[in-house]
């Protein structure tokens, strides 16, 4: 079958190659693939980042965020049927650690991912633990399926703490995901939601998708702009995706006092905190790794089958599997919002 995979330990070094068909063993589901997403993390891993080095071993064929068809079921698979569509979490758990236990899987001692720790969904087929495929309600698009994973951080950024309900947001950094939580933010109820980033086609994007009010942060300070907006408080929920050092001091100088900051990108290397502007503030810090298994995967189903959210404007661009390389190029060059691999397009 085809395969798009990392071939060795170097940047870039993706290709199409020709892997053996994988088969289901013991508690895994075989599942046609029909869309698959590249996201950050395989960006990461094209660009061969430090911090992914430790976790991959070439060839490894790539995707995590995919959904398809049910080919065959291993011994013991109860939850899905042959012929059944499903999308994959990409939390693969242990179930039985301290944190399983007590119900915080995605945070698993032993946590696996497709397309890192085995095989993953940038393939013709792809056999997974059949624990991460999730049913996908009929009539829900490919696309949309393929991205109820990254959709899941959204809804974990905005579910986290205290939650947005009533609250004011500011969502820093419009990539896809960021673009989600935006949606999301406004789904579930968050009174104003602020939006900042420097692509103004992606802030174009947030207004679009129910941002209050688009920052660039080139053009005017995020924390004023946030306390212009709010009395001069600053906004309850600052939710952190732009990745860099400056991007996190500026919502902690954003967020007001007891407020909720949530990081779901964090800066390449290490870098040095206000601590006494937390400790004075009463804010608080939360990490968001992944979906909540298994709340905030729910939720994002529903909030996505029922048209509660509209995020399909993000499945761009839509490639053959084939082309894979051109997408994470897309992505590279700020062209691309969430590339869709397709197999069957080939
Ligand atoms: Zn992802
Ligand atoms: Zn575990």
């Amino acid at each position: 079958m085809r395969a798009v995979a990392k071939l060795a330990k170097a940047e870039a070094s993706v290709g199409v190659i020709d892997a053996p068909e994988p088969e289901a063993g013991p508690g895994e589901a075989l599942i046609r693939v029909s869309a698959a997403g590249i996201c950050g993390t395989d960006m990461a891993i094209y660009d061969w980042a430090p911090r992914m080095q430790p976790r991959i071993a070439p060839p490894r064929i790539l995707g995590h965020e995919a959904t398809g068809i049910v080919e065959a079921l291993g011994a013991g698979v109860t939850h899905i049927k042959v012929g059944d569509r499903v999308s994959l979490e990409s939390h693969i758990f242990c179930g039985e650690c301290r944190f399983c236990r007590r119900g915080d899987a995605h945070l698993c001692q032993f946590l696996g991912y497709p397309g890192i720790s085995i095989d993953g969904g940038f393939a013709d087929r792809v056999a997974v633990p059949a624990q991460i495929a999730r049913p996908v309600p009929a009539g829900m698009d490919d696309h949309l399926a393929a991205m109820i994973e990254p959709f899941g951080i959204a809804v974990h950024s905005c579910m986290a703490q205290r939650g947005v309900s009533g609250r004011t947001v500011l969502v820093n950094g419009c990539g896809p995901i960021g673009l989600m939580t935006v949606a999301a933010a406004r789904a579930l109820g968050a009174r104003r939601v602020l939006a900042a980033d420097l692509n103004l086609k992606r802030l174009k994007l947030a207004e679009q998708m129910g941002a209050d009010l688009i920052i660039d942060p080139s053009k005017s300070d995020v924390a004023k702009a946030a306390k212009d907006a709010t009395g001069g408080f600053g906004v309850e929920v600052g939710i952190e995706y732009s990745g860099v050092a400056s991007g996190l001091d500026s919502v902690l100088a954003a967020t007001e006092r007891m407020g909720d900051i949530r990081l779901v990108a964090g800066p390449k290397d290490p870098h040095p905190l206000d601590i006494n502007a937390i400790l004075r503030t009463g804010i608080s810090l939360y990490g968001v790794h992944g979906r909540r298994l298994w709340q905030d995967w729910d939720m994002s189903v529903e909030l996505l089958s029922e048209g509660r959210v509209d995020i399909s404007m993000l499945a761009d661009p839509v490639l053959p599997l084939d082309r894979a390389v051109e997408g994470f190029e897309a992505i590279k060059a700020g062209a691309a919002l969430k590339p869709i691999l397709v197999p069957e397009q080939a």
